[in-house]
């Protein structure tokens, strides 16, 4: 692969989050305690090395920053307080601006106050539309005057879409990344089928993750990184599943909400575990007792924050629809979460949410390249 050398490389790097790497000499601290290094060669500490000789195309075509899960150890025994551990919290960040084609996530990631005005301003555009343009006739159990309830399917499908396009664009690119990376092979056709296996595997259990926790990771599950993370993926995974069972559902069939409808069930189930794990995020983010949660950066907060307030949000409604409590203040809310959603699926490529797309990717290559 040919080398451009970019000396700015760690400059900006530094821009999404990176501390001063430049301070790394080269002891291996990092490397000696990262629980990847046994299986990804001389880790963390190659990738900090091509980042300081300016190697943008090596620092960045590989799937090394997405295997990282951010345990926080490298950056505990570094005695240059180098911060590898956000460095590589940063590499993904810089990973995914640079594969979206517009601009807009570069911006985001490095300017708080685009980051804001963005969201405002998108979050502002959509209720204004929803508030608008009433189409067709609300259901029965439709208690919210403020909004139309086929408004709000349409603009979901919409968005959807148009947050796929967006993605798909993030998706060739990073696969083309990932077809010239160093370590890559050519791997036999049986291949896929393992490597398929392994990063679903890792994907729904984070086997990984959980096994190979260090040492200082918390001793009571619930406060670990791991357990955190899989409460949040699943209890999104819940509420989007409970979501489109009701759309079909209550679209196609003349029911009534109730406490006890499945998909109520599954909703509410799936809310609470999406609760609980971002609370417990966000007091871990909070305390910065452990490594791993003492630095969090605007892109942290405007997930975990917009993760909360769509849980919160949504017990209200659930509350207001149960028990028919019709008021202009359910009607903000239903507006308020309705906005807020949409928003969090038609950004999609241009924030930290991007993860739940590339991380995958990575991992299936690199367990598709695996000896
Ligand atoms: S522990 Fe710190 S100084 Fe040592 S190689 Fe890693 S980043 Fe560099
Ligand atoms: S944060 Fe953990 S997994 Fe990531 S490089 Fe550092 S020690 Fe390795």
């Amino acid at each position: 692969m040919a080398i451009t050398v970019n000396p700015d490389l760690l400059k900006e790097i530094k821009e999404y989050g990176a501390f001063d790497i430049n301070a790394c000499f080269n002891c291996g601290n990092c490397t000696a305690v990262c629980p990847l290094s046994d299986t990804v060669g001389s880790f963390p500490r190659k990738l900090i090395r091509l980042g300081q000789i300016g190697d943008k195309n090596r620092v960045i075509s590989g799937p090394e920053p997405w295997l990282c899960y951010y345990c926080g150890e490298c950056s505990d025994t570094c005695p240059r307080q180098a911060e590898p551990g956000e460095y590589m919290a940063a590499l993904r960040r810089y990973a995914i601006a640079q594969s979206e084609p517009t601009g807009i996530g570069r911006l985001m990631y490095r300017s708080g106050v685009f980051a804001v005005i963005v969201t405002l301003l998108v979050g502002i555009v959509l209720g204004a539309f929803m508030q608008t343009v009433k189409v067709g006739k609300n259901p029965s159990h439709w208690i919210f005057g403020a909004v139309s309830y086929q408004m709000i399917h349409y603009l979901g499908i919409a968005v959807s879409i148009l947050a796929v396009l967006t993605i798909v664009g993030g998706i060739m690119k990073i696969f083309n990344r990932l077809s010239s990376w160093e370590g890559g092979t050519k791997p036999a056709p049986g291949k896929w089928v393992s490597a398929l296996k392994q990063t679903i595997t890792e994907i729904i259990t984070m086997k990984r993750h959980r096994e190979e926790s260090p040492a200082s990771e918390p001793v009571v599950w619930y406060r670990s990184h791991a357990w955190i993370h899989l409460a949040i993926m699943y209890g999104f995974i819940g509420l989007l599943v409970a979501t489109t069972l009701d759309f079909v559902f209550l679209e196609l069939l003349p029911l009534h909400l109730s406490i006890f409808w499945p998909a109520r069930i599954i909703g509410t189930v799936s809310g609470l575990v999406m609760l609980w794990g971002v609370s417990a995020a966000m007091l871990r983010r909070f305390s910065k007792e452990e490594k791993n949660a003492a630095h969090t950066s605007l892109p942290d907060w405007w997930l975990l924050i917009f993760l909360f307030v769509l849980a919160l949000t949504g017990y209200w409604l659930e509350i207001a629809t149960t028990f028919k409590l019709v008021s202009p203040v359910n009607d903000g809310i239903m507006l308020l979460h309705a906005a807020m959603a949409m928003e969090l699926i038609l950004l999609l490529a241009f924030t930290k949410f991007a993860h739940v797309i590339y991380r995958p990717i990575a991992l299936f290559v690199y367990f598709l390249n695996q000896a």
